[in-house]
């Protein structure tokens, strides 16, 4: 069964733009799956659909047996990452890992752990009481990569989550989160316009144009090497 099955999904700004243009696409459980495509192909937009941020106009989103078209996006059981990381600046680490807990009223105690277990895998346990102005643009993806985490989500979207990053600490993050999503077995949808990023990360890609998807397979299908 695919993780996320897309089935002719259109989302619709209101300004009339068709960003995601009746789009289907399935995948898989455990894949490490790359959308690529030039700036405004509706890459974020169709994460953002995804993630329940965005309404489909029509066509359905189902994640395993669930179809949630329909469902708001605190309860879909998907975690996204953005492009700028959307910290919250007058929050400490701590606060914002936790944050996805503080929200669904959990404990402390449970915010505390959610805190000091995501953080300690990431690198960031020394830095829990600073806030994200006090961290480099490499800490500051963690610490977005750990909210993500704390939310024990199945499906994990990333939007262009390395390209704030320079080259050496982009390089570092692909290695780190490679192994992030083969320990843990997530799901992951990694939007980029970075061939390279694609094929070093990537199980499966697709390439999308206008809306749709103009290219699907392996990084070897699609760029003709592995
Ligand atoms: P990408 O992530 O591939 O750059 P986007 O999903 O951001 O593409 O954008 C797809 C299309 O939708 C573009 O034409 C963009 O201008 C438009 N778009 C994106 N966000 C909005 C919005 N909030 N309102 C109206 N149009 C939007
Ligand atoms: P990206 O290419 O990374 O998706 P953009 O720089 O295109 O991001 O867009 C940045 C922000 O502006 C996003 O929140 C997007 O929704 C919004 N946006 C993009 N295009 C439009 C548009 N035509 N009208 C209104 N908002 C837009």
């Amino acid at each position: 069964m695919a993780a996320i099955e897309l089935t002719g999904l259109s989302t619709v700004y209101p300004n009339g733009v068709r960003a995601v243009d009746e789009l289907d696409l399935s995948i898989h459980d455990g894949e490490f799956f790359a959308l690529l495509g030039p700036s405004g192909c509706g890459k974020t937009t169709l994460l953002r659909t995804v993630a329940g941020l965005e309404q489909a106009a029509s066509g359905t989103v189902a994640l395993g047996e669930r179809d949630v078209t329909r469902t708001e996006a605190g309860k879909r059981g998907v975690a996204m990452v953005f492009q700028d990381y959307a910290l919250f600046p007058h929050m400490t680490v701590a606060q914002n890992i936790a944050y996805p807990l503080r929200v669904r009223r959990a404990s402390k105690q449970a915010q505390r752990d959610a805190a000091e277990s995501t953080s300690a895998g990431l690198g960031l346990a020394g830095l829990l009481e600073r806030r994200p102005g006090q961290l480099s643009g490499g800490q500051q993806q963690r610490v977005a990569l750990a909210r993500a985490m704390a939310m024990s989500a199945e499906v994990l979207l990333l939007d262009e989550p390395l390209s704030n990053l320079d080259a050496r600490l982009r390089l570092e993050a692909r290695t780190f989160l490679k192994r992030l999503q083969r320990d843990l077995g997530l799901t992951t949808v990694f939007v980029t316009h970075d061939q390279a990023e694609a094929l070093a990360l990537a199980d499966r890609i697709a390439v999308m144009a206008e809306g749709r998807i103009r290219q699907l397979g392996t990084p070897k299908d699609v760029f003709g090497r592995p």
